[in-house]
């Protein structure tokens, strides 16, 4: 079962469930700087928050959900999900 973090706020932005976005901060993670890291799922998706105090702040661990299935996603492969059901 899941395991969805508590300070995850309730209502996630489209951004946050793709894992394109902080659930800390709201930091577009697409801006290249790539230090985000797996916190969460929500329904299926990976929820992200900025490595250090985000992810501390949301699981706990300023690492992360470190055993998280299958991992985090890489950055590409969540833009492909998100424009893929964008087009449909
Ligand atoms: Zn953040």
């Amino acid at each position: 079962m899941l395991t969805r973090p508590t300070a995850v706020p309730a209502t996630l932005t489209e951004e946050m469930a793709y894992g394109l976005m902080c659930v800390g901060c709201r930091r577009d993670v697409r801006d290249g700087r790539a230090d985000e890291v797996a916190v969460g799922e929500d329904r299926g998706w990976t929820l992200v928050a900025c490595r250090g105090a985000c992810a501390a702040g949301v699981c706990g661990d300023p690492d992360g959900w470190a055993d998280k299935p299958g991992g985090l996603p890489s950055l590409t492969d969540r833009i492909d999900r998100w424009e893929d059901d964008g087009d449909s």
